[in-house]
């Protein structure tokens, strides 16, 4: 590898205005670490859109290196756990938030934030799935927690045709659930329905404002768009049911009232990736390798070049982009 690499950098000037560009950058440029990785993969999550356009202060320090997730091969490690030729992933703790991020042909990162990559998983399908796919999996293993089981009724998934709705439904249908896709996207139908769907609502039933409480539609659901959807989709949860609460596609808020908690029992379950404990990531890392259909990945996934991260990154905030991008380094 020559000295220096290529990287996506976001900048900012003295007036507080983003640039951001294709560059290089060095070995001398990379932050403290005891493990440095040769990224062979990553993806473009909608963090990653906000932090590219600036439309959200996710970058912390600048200049940045954005990008949340990699998958990747150790180069060298002062890690007891590490060595040189291991295959890693990471997601989150801050990657391409306050610390330089995955696109870039190398980063040094802390040990103790890297998982292995699972046995016989490829790096491109680790991306594949990505941050996006990593967060439905806590949240499918959240509602199981909760006791959420198939028996127990319908899951809605909403921003279903995003890159964690996507994979949501594909966990959900493998593991036996009948799931209920919400999207914005009708021309998106038979992709939804490939992946697991058995029934398809438009975005719109559930993107006003809500009720305190509405028809019992569904036991449980993973939410990514937050605001009055995740409000709707509370006032219309079943008795007993729950929400995992991931997202917020739609807005921060949450326009709802206390009525499905305390008439109804329902329980809002939150999920966080980016600071979740070791031993979730490695279960939800583990079950990834074994509950997710590597065919119907396939399908939800396409390829970019490098030099295409930063347009992704516009559309996926946009909410142009259908499943999963994965860019190869
Ligand atoms: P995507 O952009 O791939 O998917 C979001 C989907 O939400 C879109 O595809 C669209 O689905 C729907 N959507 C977009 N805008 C709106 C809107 N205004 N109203 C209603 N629905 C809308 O993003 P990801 O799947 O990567 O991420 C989804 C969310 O989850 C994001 O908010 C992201 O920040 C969050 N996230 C949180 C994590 C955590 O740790 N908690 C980790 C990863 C992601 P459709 O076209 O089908 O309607």
């Amino acid at each position: 590898m020559s000295d220096t690499f290529k990287a996506i950098l976001i900048s900012r000037d003295e007036d507080k205005k983003q640039s951001v560009a294709v560059t290089e950058i060095s070995d001398a440029d990379l932050m403290e670490g005891d493990v440095t990785v040769a990224v062979d993969a990553t993806t473009v999550n909608y963090k990653d859109g906000l932090a590219i356009t600036g439309k959200s202060p996710v970058v912390r320090r600048f200049p940045m290196v954005p990008g949340v997730d990699f998958a990747g091969t150790v180069l060298s490690s002062s890690h007891p756990d590490w060595k040189e030729g291991d295959k890693v992933v990471l997601n989150g703790w801050g990657l391409g938030e306050t610390h330089l991020g995955a696109y870039a042909a190398k980063a040094r990162v802390k040990g103790d934030w890297l998982v292995p990559l699972p046995e016989g998983m490829s790096a491109r399908t680790a991306m594949a799935i990505g941050t996006a796919g990593y967060t439905a999996m806590l949240s499918v293993m959240a509602l199981e927690r909760h006791g959420i089981t198939p028996d127990r009724g319908p899951m809605i998934v909403t921003g279903a045709a995003g890159g964690v709705g996507s994979v949501a439904i594909s966990l959900l249908s493998k593991l036996g659930y009948h799931v209920i896709a919400s999207t914005g996207r009708p021309a998106e139908s038979t992709y939804l329905h490939d992946l697991g769907a058995a029934e398809i609502i438009a975005r719109e039933e559930l993107s006003g404002l809500a009720k305190p409480l509405n028809k019992e539609r569904w036991a449980g659901g993973v939410d990514s768009v937050g605001s009055h959807t995740l409000a709707n989709v509370l006032s219309m949860t079943s008795y007993g049911g729950a929400i995992a609460a991931c997202g917020l596609a739609q807005g921060m808020d949450l326009p709802a009232t206390v009525a499905p908690f305390i008439l109804r029992g329902v329980s809002l379950l939150g999920i966080d990736s980016v600071m979740a404990p070791k031993a979730l990531r490695l279960e939800a890392w583990q079950r990834l390798g074994t509950d997710l259909d590597h065919a119907k990945l396939e399908a939800l996934s396409t390829p970019i070049g490098f030099d295409d991260i930063i347009q992704a990154a516009h559309d996926i905030v946009e909410g142009k982009i259908r499943g999963r991008v994965v860019v190869e380094m």
